[in-house]
């Protein structure tokens, strides 16, 4: 079976949307993209760092989910991350009130000894040196390197940042994000300017309105699924992450055409995720729900139109 190594937050996060406000819930970058990919035939292992005080039924569930938690220091009476964030109106944008990174600030990644040959590294919303580390620790050269980061490590680690993308082989990143990046407010000019810096593939997400792939002079676009319900949006993006290296590292394959799939499965998981407050709806999700809006978004793709 293939190895997928996570790197990412293990959050406390505590989140206000126009639907309702919950107190502290199980968040973080790593808890979404593990969950995600446990939809996945692969053996999966997180690495990131709590404190004391995370409850352990947190654990358990990422657990009871096969996900190897070994490569997770549990800080002798820390605190654990914390986030909190207020959603506007429209769902698409939200301002972060608290960012606690404590035992965060002081994290120094430790891939364990089983995952330093994974064929896939989900570099999660950290720290560039942080994530840079992981690379470092791997025994041999993973098939892929996937990326995420935000606009925080691009104001205050820019070359940090770009010391690592240069490692890279997809970077996962907001349009906002990729404009501030290079400068240019055109996506595909965006796109083509960050494959010069590293990474072969470039994934922009637009939100509610899909994700964009770019590879060379190729470009895919997936919409995300229309939903009669957002709840809350925190951790699409990571859900995304999580649905997109699972499938490539089950398939193993990391042709262009496959790396489409991989965008769909990716979409698929994240409009499930924002149906629900936190971790939430991805807790219980079952396969067949999850094949029949792959269907869905085949029927919503899909035309056949004549050319005269
Ligand atoms: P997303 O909605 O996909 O951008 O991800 C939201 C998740 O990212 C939340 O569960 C937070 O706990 C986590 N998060 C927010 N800010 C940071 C940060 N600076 N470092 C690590 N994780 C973060």
């Amino acid at each position: 079976m293939s190895k997928l190594l996570i790197v990412g937050s293990i959050a406390f996060d505590a989140i206000e949307t126009p639907f309702g406000k919950t107190d502290k819930i199980l968040g973080g970058a790593a808890t979404f993209i593990g969950l995600s990919a446990s939809q996945f035939n692969v053996s999966s292992a997180i690495v990131s760092v709590i404190g004391e005080d995370l409850p352990q039924e947190y654990l358990d569930l990422l657990s009871e989910k096969n996900i190897d938690l070994s490569g997770v220091e549990v800080v002798k009476g820390g605190k654990t991350f914390f986030w909190s964030g207020k959603y506007h109106n429209d769902l698409n944008s939200r301002d972060t009130l608290i960012t606690e990174l404590n035992v965060l600030a002081n994290f120094n990644p430790v891939v364990p000894s089983n995952f330093k040959d994974a064929d896939v590294v989900m570099l999660g919303n950290l720290h560039p040196s942080t994530q840079l580390s992981v690379i470092q620790q791997m025994e041999k050269r993973p098939k892929l390197i996937v990326l995420d980061t935000m606009n925080f490590w691009m104001d205050s680690e820019l070359p940090a940042l770009l010391k690592v993308i240069k490692e890279i082989d997809v970077i996962t990143i907001n349009d906002e994000e990729a404009r501030q990046l290079t400068g240019e407010y055109s996506l595909v000019k965006a796109a083509a300017k960050i494959q010069t810096m590293g990474p072969a593939y470039v994934v922009i997400k637009k939100g509610e309105h899909g994700a964009l792939l770019f590879h060379d002079e190729h470009v895919f676009y997936a919409p995300a699924l229309p939903l009669e319900e957002v709840f809350d949006p925190t951790g699409a993006g990571d859900t995304f992450a999580g649905g997109f290296t699972g499938y490539l590292a089950e398939t193993g394959n990391i042709s262009f055409e496959n790396l489409k799939n991989a965008v769909i499965h990716g979409s698929n998981l994240a409009s499930f995720c924002v149906e629900k407050f936190g971790t939430q709806r991805l807790e219980d999700l079952d396969k067949q729900e999850i094949n029949q809006r792959l269907l869905q978004f085949k029927e919503l793709t899909q035309f056949d139109i004549q050319l005269q």
